[in-house]
């Protein structure tokens, strides 16, 4: 792709109110727009990681045997009058009215609309599991949005709800699900750890966090450093120093980012909504529900609030939007749109086709921080490129850098 037909609007420092690094970082590079308070455009480089995340999320959920579906944001009244959230939710719930007065809100999560999706088609032993997802927009009027996508009011999540027809099947998915979403951050470089949390408003039996340990995170977490234990402070009455439940050792605390968050919820919405199903013998039962959410904006700003420096993104190669950079800083076009064409044959590559001065295309190349660049620089004529590897540099003939990327 070439930098000309991309748009990156970089910027020399961040808006004042940008407070944390990944913040700063992403308005500088041109990643995030913001649009209104807590609301944000994805530019192009921005959507490649995100889509970059997404793709990893599919194939770890449809290798379990979820299917993907696409529900509406914009939900009617009366599903959430049958749950009894339109009520219970507060003011978090972005409602509005259509031109004939009837009430809708802009979903922040789908329990309702999924379960009138499947209640009239599962009610046979013979239909259940079913596990769905979704990656879609939420709707959320948080009272304090900050530090950009970390908490939007309009963000994007993944969404998975799974129906069994007793406790033992919820709970086989529940802990099959958990193990995925250690897979999807790890493949997003981000390590994690799992916290036991509030239901919350979704309302329901247990729950867990997926945490990322930061400085900049907004939940406490107690853990025990000697084991997996690990519980969100706002669930518990225990305190750093307090002997772990499970007796490996004292609690520390620190800060951590929810990237996801896991619920079994029970029958709350099959009761109430209605999904029941007929076992072998013709008796009745309500379906259990989980549910399971990775806020997909807010993991894209965890990898960035994990792996960049002050001065620049650095993207785990499993989400850079770029393998190469190619910054030719030399007049001849005809040169340099070979190799980058022959190069562009195996890898996904950026070409700094600006016209810019060297000083410029460095500054960017460092701030948008795709992990392999390779310079064209004085000597490209005479056989030689530079390559640059997570800032180590070397430099190679032509023929040697053509060998070294199998191209
Ligand atoms: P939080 O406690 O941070 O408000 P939550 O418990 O309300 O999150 P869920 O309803 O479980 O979150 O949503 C699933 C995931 O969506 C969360 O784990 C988080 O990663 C993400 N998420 C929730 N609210 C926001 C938000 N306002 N902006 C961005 N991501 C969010
Ligand atoms: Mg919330």
């Amino acid at each position: 792709m070439k930098q000309s037909h991309l748009y990156v609007p970089t910027l020399k420092e961040a808006p004042k109110d940008a407070e944390v690094k990944s913040h700063k970082l992403m308005l500088r590079a041109g990643l995030i727009k913001q649009t209104a308070a807590g609301i944000y455009t994805y530019l192009p480089l921005g959507l490649k990681v995100l889509k970059n995340i997404e793709a990893i999320i599919r194939e770890e959920l449809d290798a379990l045997g979820c299917s993907e579906l696409l529900m509406p944001a914009l939900q009617p009244k009366d599903l959430w009058d049958e749950s009894g959230r339109w009520d219970d939710y507060g003011p978090e719930l972005m409602r509005l009215k259509d031109r004939k007065d009837r009430e809708f809100c802009l979903g922040p999560t789908h329990e309702e609309v999924i379960t009138a999706v499947v209640r009239d088609v599962l009610t046979s032993y013979k239909k259940l599991p079913l596990a769905l997802y979704q990656i879609q927009t939420k709707y959320r009027d948080e009272m304090r949005p900050r530090f950009g996508l970390m908490r939007g009011r309009e963000f994007i999540m993944k969404d998975l709800y799974t129906f069994s027809k007793d406790v033992d099947d919820m709970n086989h998915w529940y802990e099959t699900v958990k193990e995925a979403y250690s897979r999807i951050f790890e493949r997003c470089g981000l390590s994690t750890k799992i916290v036991a949390s509030n239901t919350g408003e979704i309302g329901g039996i247990e729950a867990h966090e997926f945490m990322v340990m930061s400085e900049v995170g907004e939940d406490t977490i107690l853990y025990s450093p000697s084991s997996t234990y690990g519980i969100n402070a706002e669930a518990t009455t225990l305190q750093a120093g307090d002997m772990a439940p499970d007796a490996s050792g004292p609690l520390k605390s620190g800060k951590g980012i929810e990237v996801g968050n896991i619920f079994k919820i029970g029958t709350k919405y099959s009761d109430t909504m209605g999904a029941a199903y007929q076992d072998q013998e013709g008796h009745m039962h309500p379906i259990q529900m989980a549910s399971y959410g990775i806020g997909i904006s807010r993991t894209l700003m965890a990898v960035v609030e994990e792996h960049a420096t002050e001065d620049g993104l650095r993207w785990p190669a499993s989400l850079t939007p770029f393998d190469y950079h190619v910054l030719p800083l030399t007049d001849d076009a005809t040169a340099t749109d070979a190799f980058y064409q022959r190069l562009a044959k195996s890898y996904k590559v950026l070409l700094d086709d600006r016209r810019e001065r060297a000083g410029v295309k460095f500054k960017d190349a460092g701030l948008i921080g795709i992990p392999r660049r390779v310079i064209l620089g004085k000597t490209f004529k005479d056989g030689f490129v530079e390559l640059e590897v997570n800032g180590e540099k070397e430099t190679l003939t032509v023929a040697e850098f053509w060998q070294s990327v199998n191209a």
